[in-house]
């Protein structure tokens, strides 16, 4: 990929490098003395068979504090930074660790990745299960919310806990897997739930497992007639590329249909080796989406936002979700407002392609489930027509089906510009703004089809029947 949504920080490229990949904690650092730790800075410790080997990452990930400071030298290991680690686990692979540019909130894999005193800070209306997840558990670690869908939990683990995590009281330092026990109880209940049509095999992180223990769970719910389809929530095509193996995939393919929803965050995870990743998924025909999470200094702006976007598009991976924070401890310090996500959808609608704009939901609280968020469209409403208005502002009349009994409007035909009453009672069909891109570009385009000066319309051609006053220049 050579275009700019792929970062130029993406470090290992399986098909050319041949030099292992060198990293460089955070800008301006100093470099390691040689042997002090396996990254360092121009460092020949690694071997690219090995950066590429997702287990060899897995095993090699920053655990501790202590290894924290040891990567990252002039990182000042605060006392809040230790509680933070203490009380959420920490875990970051050395390809997610590469991503880091400065060792600063400013950088958003280090926010995501790093743990931060703020963490320990929370209100006292946040809970650890606030979607009440374990009260919607007929089974241990399946959660049966909506009426043709569950998830199933299948492991605690993460290949990097993301720090913004809203399912916190799952993911943990001991890191295990969903038992044969717990396995067989699911599937027994997805059997005498033949409603549930859609699985989702969640964590922690399903592919953090080794592919025969994901086939076994991927086997048992495909086992169930009444499943249509299962989908698997991870985020290692972001954190941990190299785990989307060929066999990986292959052992995938056998279960169709199969969907995956991954995580991107920020535009600098879009790297070649996550590019390829997602690109081996597509082609083994597996739909991948996209479950952001809206989080302050990291994405809360619609420069970052459009850049991710439209860079999830590219390498075929649709937008759909954005998340509003939940309301969990450790991530009081990353929620927005939600006025902040109504914000980016009203900047996202009309300038770039639907296909990359997702929905943004909030999980409501009392495990209501997913309500999305939009700013209004629709302006106002009569028996006869509804007024709507697109990203421009400008306002639309359109008519509901005809029908004898639909009334007529008892205003009177106004001789002054319309209003929106007038959009209401069919009397006018639009108002538009003075001056658009899009109505510049149709003045100089095509000056002859003018039939009426653009803002024609905005000084009331009025006249009383529904149909006529459907302008059909617009
Ligand atoms: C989000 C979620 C789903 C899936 O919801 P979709 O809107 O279909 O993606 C299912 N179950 C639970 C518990 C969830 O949180
Ligand atoms: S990958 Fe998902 S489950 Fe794991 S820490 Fe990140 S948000 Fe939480």
């Amino acid at each position: 990929m050579s275009n700019d949504a792929v970062a130029s920080r993406s470090t290992a490229d399986p098909t050319s490098v041949d030099e292992p990949p060198s990293l460089s904690p955070c800008n301006g650092a100093p470099a390691p003395a040689a042997g002090q730790s396996w990254f360092p800075k121009g460092s020949a410790l690694v071997k690219a068979t090995d950066w590429n080997d997702w287990r060899w990452q897995m095993r090699h990930r920053i655990r501790s504090v202590d290894r924290l400071a040891e990567m990252f030298p002039e990182l000042g290991i605060s006392e809040g930074l230790r509680a933070a680690a203490a009380r959420f686990p920490l875990a970051i692979t050395p390809y997610y660790a590469s991503l880091i540019d400065q060792c600063s909130t400013m950088d958003p894999v280090f926010s995501m990745s790093v743990p931060n005193g703020r963490e320990i800070w929370n209100p006292p209306f946040l809970r650890d299960d606030p979607l009440e997840e374990d009260r919607d558990m007929p089974v241990p670690g399946l959660i049966h919310r909506y009426p043709d869908r569950a998830l199933v939990i299948a492991t605690t683990a993460c290949a990097m806990y993301c720090r913004h995590c809203t399912r916190k009281r799952v993911t943990s330092s001991r890191e295990s897997r969903i038992s044969e026990t717990r396995l067989r109880r699911s599937v027994a209940y997805l059997r005498s739930n033949p409603g549930i049509k859609d699985v989702i095999i969640s964590g922690g992180d399903p592919l953090t497992l080794p592919t025969d223990a994901l086939e076994e769970i991927v086997k048992a719910i495909r086992s169930v007639p009444s499943v249509e389809i299962i989908r698997i929530g991870t985020r290692t095509p972001v954190t941990l590329p190299m785990r989307i193996t060929d066999e990986l995939v292959a052992m995938l393919q056998k279960y169709h249909p199969l969907w995956v929803n991954t995580h991107f965050n920020h535009p600098v995870e879009l790297t070649a080796d996550a590019a390829r990743a997602c690109g081996r998924l597509v082609d083994a025909g597996i739909p991948t989406g996209n479950q952001a999470v809206l989080l302050k200094g990291v994405n809360d702006d619609i420069e970052v936002m459009e850049r991710l976007l439209r860079g999830l598009i590219r390498i075929r991976v649709r937008p759909y979700y954005l998340f509003q924070c939940d309301l969990v401890p450790g991530v009081e310090h990353f929620r927005t407002p939600l006025s902040k996500g109504i914000e980016i959808m009203e900047a996202l609608r009309g300038r770039m392609s639907g296909l990359g704009i997702p929905d943004f939901v909030l999980d409501v609280p009392h495990g209501g489930g997913k309500v999305p968020l939009l700013p209004q469209y629709v302006v106002s409403a009569s028996p006869t027509h509804t007024v709507l208005r697109n990203f421009e502002g400008m306002l639309v009349s359109y008519p509901e089906p005809y029908a004898e009994d639909m009334g007529t409007s008892p205003l009177r035909p106004f001789a002054g510009p319309a209003r929106v009453c007038d959009l209401l009672s069919g009397q006018s069909s639009v108002i538009r703004p003075h001056s658009t891109e899009r109505h510049n570009r149709r003045r100089l385009s095509a000056p002859q089809q003018r039939t009426r000066p653009e803002r024609g319309r905005q000084v009331g051609m009025i006249t009383g029947d529904i149909t006529s006053t459907r302008d059909r220049n617009a």
